[in-house]
Parts: structure tokens; sequence; C-alpha cells
């Protein structure tokens, strides 16, 4: 393709949206405007159905299909008027991103022309093969039917010219090809727990919501450097490449000003954020160069997830109108900093108490209490199964590091949380009846203070910490689907709560008062939970040893750590809760598996190449230039001058030699490897030995490249360096 017809293609592409919001529109102006809400449903949709629709939002009532075709129609409408022309059930399979399948609206009249056309049927549900998307086996080619259908608890949006339904993907036979289904069956197995829990507090409460509020890391780099780079563009992290002398020791970068080209991708992502109802709120300039974050105000989980899909997407996109790409691999750049994704995650309830706060009265400060214990319990009991649910070949570069929470789940509450918690453990029945001087208040319940709970307190090496009113699980990749980490700390919160309600009912049973049973049974629990309590430095070397002692999961290898969805209490809390079986997780680890090692491998290729086309030659070449330069030396000076003067040259030569000669002979082992590895037929097996035995080849031979590019003419080096890469001005 010639370049300018290149050119052409591409701005066609990445053409600007016709309508950008003036400058003097302010964001509540446009928020919202791509979205099917409320406010859209009562202005397209009769009373009637509007109501029944709502009821199905807010109280999970079943979609009654007969409305289906007035909904469909009303959605239609609103998206012509702003021209839609297509829909697309848009789900999240399980890969990294979304998935869509494009329908024009369009249908034969029966007069020789054509009518938009959008019914019910269509909306709610679809048949698609995805045999094609990552489904463990659950579905074979002969039987590749598919469903995607219709979240009504999720609004459709507008992207472009299409409308897009939020949508589970499953089998014909049931189980779930997604995250949304699995997500959502968690999310009501939270609620009925913590209901029953709640009406120990307030019977008035009708409804427990699941909030997530995701912290969003990212890097850009220019676009021209990111096309030379055949290792960003193919496996999304640079396989080589020194450190720049300059990085991130100034720690300038961090919370400095942002550069007016980011500033301007910043506020297109911002405003475009807002058109589709998504809450962004803060930006600012993330630990590494090129580094940055997003953060929305937090939202009920379900949709918190899809708007940090949608936002990935979005991102993606709009890096390009500023010719940048965005990166949001978990590890790109060696030596630097890597993204996560933290996930602020919380409970409240229909009436707007937010269940992991303090609150004034000694009743609420109980009930502040009960959740977070439990949700300790709840992390503590699955804490091998926590860190599965975040790992990845790509965020297992960031674990473990010293940069991001460690390879062992734990949770930071702060030096006055851990008070109240000790004090409660200590105390007998009678004498809790004050935690400090200071805060000795008189309560009408003795037994718990008036809080005041200190979130300045912070830990950043916690995996898990509290932060005021909720907890920040800190350890999900940038690149990750939030609802892996979510599905797991919900049903495991669902299943604490729900022992939790037995226990206390148990004792209530045999004649303790509802309070002294709640008090008894958080006594007995915060003993028992203590182990995963860890307000220190997650990141030494005495803490992975006392870890083991306390009996945490301190494996370190992805593949294995995914054996913890198929331990028999992963299984038992998944199947009490409802949220997935054994067939549906036994199907996912293979996934997992699967994906763990075609990452690997297509690093190995990516790196085998790079190697053998770019490195090496360059290497050689310019070897041969120093060989070259060395025998005319010896035309112009003595024999014995020559050699003198030579002596720096003539090292230079010896370590290219050197260097090539590991490169290539580790690059034929890391073949061999592979097909032995490939022979494997057990997709556990062989996802184990992708981790053994290929991926340390690829740090091993990295090494050599990096010592390369410190010696070779610059001009010679072909491949964008750091330096270039990360400094955007
Ligand atoms: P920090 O970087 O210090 O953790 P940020 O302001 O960047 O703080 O992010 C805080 C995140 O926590 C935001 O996404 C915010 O919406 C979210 N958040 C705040 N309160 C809650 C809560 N009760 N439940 C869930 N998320 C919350
Ligand atoms: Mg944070």
């Amino acid at each position: 393709m010639s370049k300018l017809r290149f050119k052409v293609v591409e701005e066609a592409f990445h053409k600007k949206p016709v309508d950008v919001p003036s400058p003097n529109q302010r964001p509540s102006e446009y928020f919202a405007k791509y979205v099917f809400n409320r406010e859209k449903m009562f202005k397209y949709l009769s009373s009637k159905v509007y109501n029944k629709l709502v009821d199905v939002i807010d109280n999970g009532a079943a979609l009654d299909r007969s409305i289906a075709n007035e909904v469909a129609n009303g959605m239609k409408k609103w998206a012509v008027e702003l021209g839609v022309t297509h829909y697309t059930h848009w789900f999240q399979p399980l890969t990294e991103g979304t998935a869509e399948k494009h329908d024009a609206f369009v249908e034969h009249d029966g007069k020789g022309g054509m009518l938009e056309e959008f019914s019910g049927k269509l909306l709610v549900q679809q048949e698609s093969d995805g045999s094609s998307f990552p489904n463990g086996g659950i579905r074979n080619t002969f039987e590749a039917r598919g469903y995607s259908a219709w979240d009504p608890s999720s609004p459709v949006f507008i992207v472009d010219d299409t409308l897009c339904i939020p949508t589970i993907f499953i089998a014909y036979t049931g189980e779930a090809l997604d995250y949304k289904a699995p997500l959502l069956r968690s999310l009501q197995a939270v609620n009925k727990a913590a209901l029953d829990v709640m009406q120990y507090f307030d019977s008035s409460v009708k409804k427990i919501i699941t909030y997530l509020g995701w912290e969003q890391e990212y890097f850009l780099v220019d676009e021209g450097l990111y096309a030379a780079r055949p290792d960003l563009l193919l496996t999304g992290r640079t396989l080589m490449g020194h450190e720049a002398s300059k990085n991130q020791q100034l720690e300038d970068h961090y919370f400095g000003a942002i550069p007016a080209r980011v500033a301007a991708f910043m506020k297109d992502l911002e405003i475009q954020s807002l058109e589709l109802g998504i809450p962004v709120k803060t930006r600012h300039n993330e630990v590494a160069p090129n580094q940055f974050e997003l953060a929305p105000i937090y939202e009920e989980c379900n949709l918190a997830v899809d708007h940090n899909m949608l936002v990935m997407s979005l991102m993606r996109k709009i890096a390009r109108n500023h010719g940048f790409r965005v990166l949001l691999h978990e590890k790109p750049f060696k030596g630097i900093n890597g993204s996560g994704k933290h996930n602020n995650w919380s409970l409240g309830t229909d009436n707007g108490t937010l269940l992991m706060a303090p609150g004034k009265t000694s009743e609420d400060n109980l009930r502040f209490i009960t959740f977070v214990v439990n949700s300790l319990m709840a992390v503590y009991h699955h804490n091998g199964l926590l860190k599965a649910s975040i790992m990845s070949a790509t965020n297992a570069h960031r674990l473990g590091a010293h940069e991001a929470p460690p390879a062992i789940i734990s949770s930071f509450l702060g030096s006055h949380l851990s008070r109240v918690l000790d004090h409660l453990e200590e105390s007998t029945e009678n004498d809790l009846s004050s935690l400090d001087g200071k805060q000795a208040l008189h309560l009408d319940i003795p037994q718990i203070p008036e809080l005041f709970i200190d979130n300045t307190d912070r830990n950043r090496t916690s995996p898990f910490a509290f932060t005021g009113n909720r907890f920040e699980f800190r350890a999900p990749g940038s690149e990750a689907n939030c609802a892996s980490a979510m599905i797991v700390l919900n049903s495991a919160m669902a299943e604490q709560l729900t022992t939790f309600k037995k226990d206390v009912d148990e004792m209530i049973a045999k004649g303790e008062t509802k309070v002294s049973a709640i008090i008894a049974v958080l006594r007995r629990y915060v003993k028992e939970c203590k182990p995963i309590r860890f307000d220190g430095n997650g990141y030494s070397e005495e803490w992975k040893q006392e870890a083991q002692r306390r009996g945490l999961d301190c494996e370190t290898s992805c593949p294995v750590i995914f054996d913890n969805y198929l331990k028999p209490e992963s299984i038992n809390m998944f199947e009490s809760t409802g949220v997935m079986t054994r067939k549906e997780l036994e199907a996912r680890n293979e996934v997992k598996w699967e994906m763990y090692t075609k990452k690997i491998q297509i690093e190995a290729r990516v790196l085998g190449d790079l190697v053998m086309n770019h490195v090496v030659p360059v290497a050689i070449s310019y070897q041969g230039r120093l060989i070259d330069n060395a025998y005319k030396m010896k035309s112009l000076f003595s024999e014995e001058e020559a050699h003198a003067l030579s002596a720096e040259n003539l090292t230079l030569i010896k370590e290219i030699a050197q260097h090539t000669a590991f490169i290539k002979e580790h690059v034929d082992k890391m073949i061999e490897a592979r097909k032995v590895a490939n022979r494997i037929t057990n997709i556990r097996s062989r996802a184990i030995a992708y981790h053994d035995n290929i991926a340390p080849m690829l740090e091993e031979i990295r090494e050599h490249i990096d010592q390369l590019e410190l010696i070779v003419d610059d001009q010679m080096w072909t491949l964008p360096k750091y330096r270039e890469l990360l400094f955007i001005r």
C-alpha cells in the first residue's frame, strides 16, 4: 500500500466524532448522551412498559417478553435519531476484550424497499456461533451454538453508528462462556447473604448493592515508535530494551504536570466517556514515565465492570487520534513500574448506607465491624483463589516485583482498625467498654466504641487494604476484566456471610441475645482470620517466610496458581453460592492454561524473530566494522602500535561475539524446548512446561540483547530504545 493511500485509510478509520461538545458545554449537559438511560426510557416508552422495565432493572424482576418489542422499538427510534444504523450484542468472552457482531437494522419492506427493523426478539436473545471464542471444550464444534442474552441491568449505549446491547454469553447447555454471567450470579449471591445478615441491624433494608470503583493505569507511546517495535505490536510488551539512563528515580513524573499532548488525549477520552455515562473523575500521572491513571466515581459493580471494558476500548481508539498507542499490558517495560487496576470494593444498602463505613451509633459500628471481619474471613479462606483470580501470563511480571502487591494475598487494616479488632479479640464480654481513653464515649452498646477511622494511614504494599469505607484490591492487572476478581470476592463474601448468619442464629437459639451472639462469633472470627492481617512491608523477604508459616498461599507459578479454582473448598464455594459449577470451573481453567501457553509461545516466537532479523545482523555488521578498523590500523601503524591502539576494539569484537553466540545458541534451545512442550497433551502440564522451561529463557536471552544494545553503534540499532519510547514531550 502506498504511503498516501495508507494515510487516507487511516484518516477514514479514525475520523473524529462529528459532534464534539462545544467548549462552553458543561459535562452535566452531555453526560450519558449516548446511553438509553431512564430519562430516555421515559421519553421513548409508554409508562406501562417503562414501569415494567424499571422493575426489571431495580428489583431483578423477570423480563416479560411481551414488553420486549416495545422496548426494542423505543431504543431503535432513539438510536436512529442519532444516526445509528447497526446494532450489536456486546459481550465479554474469556479473553481480555469485548466481542461484538454488528447487524444492520434493515429489513425488506416487502415492496422492493427497505425499512429499519429491530424486534424484541433480536434485543433479548441471539444465537451465535461462538465456538471460535475460548470455551474450554464446553462447546464442541458440532454443538457450536451459544446464546447472548440481554442484561437489562446495564443500559444500552451507542458507539459510532452502532447500538450496543450488553449481554451475557452462555452455551446452548447453559454454562457461562463469559465474565458477565457468573458476575451477575455472584452479585445476586452477595445480595441475598448480606441482606439476611442486615436483618440483624436494620430490617427496613430491601437490597444490598455491591460497588466497584476501579482505577485504571496505562502507558502511552508514540504511534510511530510503537509501529517500529514488533514486540510491542505483537505481545503488548517490550521483550528487550536496556533501561534508559534516567527513568523513575527522581519520582518527577508522579503527579507532575501532564504533557500537553497527553492532556488533549485525556480530555477527549473524558468527554467520550462522559457521553457514554461513565462518571470519570480523576486523572494523573503515575510513577513511571509515560504512565497515567484514570478513575471514575464508583458505581454498582456490574455497571462499573462494563464501563471499565468500555473505557479500555475507548482508550485504544482515542489514543490513535492523538498519534499515541495505549499500552494496557501489565508490564510493558522492564525496570520501571507496571500497571495495575485497583478495585475499590464495598457493599451498600438501598437506603444509602455503606456497610464497611463506621457510623455514629454503636449499632452502626457493630454492623461495620461485622462486615469488615466477614470480608477478612472471606479473603483469608480463599486467599489462594483470590490470587488466582488476578493471575495471568502478563500480570505475573508485575506481582512480586518491588512495585506492586506481592504474590501473597494479605490485608492491611491500619493501626486504628487493627486496635479495634485486637481489643475485641482480647476482651471478655464485659470489659469492652473502651477502645482507648480518648475515645471512651458513652454508647448504648458498651462493647463497641464510637469509631474514627483514620484513612490517611496507608500501606502501598498491601494487596487488600482497608481504606476508610471500602477495601482496595490492588492486585488486578491493568489489562484484566475486573469481573474476574469481583466474581471471586463476591462469591467468597456470600459464602462467608451465610456461615456467619448460621453461627449467630445457632447461638441465639441457645439463648444468647442477638448482640452478644454477634460479638461472640466475631471474636472467634477475629482470632481465626488473624493470619491474613499484615501491616508490615509486603515486599520484604521476611514476609515471604512469615506468610509461609501462617499458611497463606505463597505459590508464584502462574499455571499452578490456577489450581486454586479446582480445590474442593473453591468448588464448594462456587457451587453453594450458585455462581459456577464444577464443569464451568474445569472448562475455564482449561482456557486459562491454554491462554498462558499461547502468550509465552507468541513471545518466544517474536523474540526469536527479532533476534535473528534485527539484533544479531546489526551486531555482526557493527562487529565487521570494528574488525575492518583493526585491520586498517595495521596498515597505518606498526604491528605493536596497531595492537595497542585497537585494544578497546578487540575487546568489543570479542564481547559482541560472545553475546551473539549465547543468543543464537539459546534461541535454538528455546525452539527445542518449545517442541518438547508442544508434545505434552495435558493442557495444565503444557502450561507448566512453558512456565518452567521457556519463560526463563526469554529473560536470559534478553540480558544479552540488552548488553549488545549498550555497545552497538546507535546509528545502526534498528529498534527504538527505551529513552525514545518513554519520554513524551
Ligand atoms: P487512591 O489512588 O488514593 O486510591 P483514587 O481517588 O485514585 O484514590 O481512587 C479511589 C477510587 O475508589 C475511586 O475510583 C473511587 O470512586 C473509589 N471509591 C471511593 N469510595 C468507594 C466505595 N465506598 N466503594 C467503592 N469504591 C469507592
Ligand atoms: Mg487506589
